[in-house]
């Protein structure tokens, strides 16, 4: 079920867990700002998730909120996760869905790292 993205923050969510350690991940990195994960249903070969380690709901929450070292540290980590991944010579794609048109279904903001082969078009064709 999509989420709204804004409102309050449910310190149960189960990206909230999983930073607590509550519930298991395969963990691909880990610093002061973030975490990243492989996603549980990947969409490519390679589909990892990164997560700030501040609880923020959506994206609009965390631009709005976090410090300045947050905001640099948390996108510093993206960074560093796509090129340990290999993923910088051949590409790769983000993804942030904020809310529910986006589809946004876990309430704790995370950006997608997709990659692994060619990721075709940004969004599905002809549903303008
Ligand atoms: P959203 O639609 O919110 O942008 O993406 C949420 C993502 O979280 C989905 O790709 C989904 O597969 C992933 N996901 C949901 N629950 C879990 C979980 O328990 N563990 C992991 N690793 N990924 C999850």
């Amino acid at each position: 079920m999509p989420v709204k993205g804004l409102g309050p923050y449910d310190a149960n969510n189960i990206f909230a867990r999983i930073l607590r350690g509550e519930i298991p991940s395969r963990k691909v990195f880990e610093n002061e700002w973030a975490l990243a994960f492989h996603d549980i249903n990947p969409q490519a070969p390679v589909h990892v998730l990164v997560i700030p380690k501040r609880p923020c709901v959506s994206f609009a929450d965390f631009a709005a909120v976090a410090e300045e070292a947050e905001i640099a540290g948390f996108m510093r980590a993206v960074g560093v996760v796509a090129r340990e991944l290999g993923l910088e010579e051949p590409g790769y794609r983000l993804l942030a869905n904020m809310g529910e048109h986006a589809g946004q279904e876990v309430a704790h903001f995370h950006v997608h790292i997709f990659g692994g082969r060619p990721l075709g078009p940004m969004l599905a064709r002809g549903t303008t």
